[in-house]
């Protein structure tokens, strides 16, 4: 029960059609700095961040099941 299915998603960048690596990227919230392993294009840098890692909304999805 750690959620592995979701590594077996392939992350493609749409600008280069290029698979994304996991990298550890720095991100800042609240006060503090975080270091997290995120989907990462190779050729562009673009970081992909997914829906799961948009704060606050995991709480509203998670609130979402319990209404049902
Ligand atoms: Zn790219």
């Amino acid at each position: 029960m750690n959620g592995q299915s979701d590594k077996d998603i392939t992350w493609v960048c749409h600008k280069c059609n290029q698979n994304l690596a996991l990298k550890k990227v720095k991100v800042r919230y609240l006060e503090g700095n975080f270091e997290v392993e995120l989907m990462k294009c190779t050729k562009c840098n673009m970081v992909y961040i997914g829906e799961d890692l948009a704060l606050g909304k995991m709480l509203e999805v998670e609130k979402g099941l319990e209404d049902k």
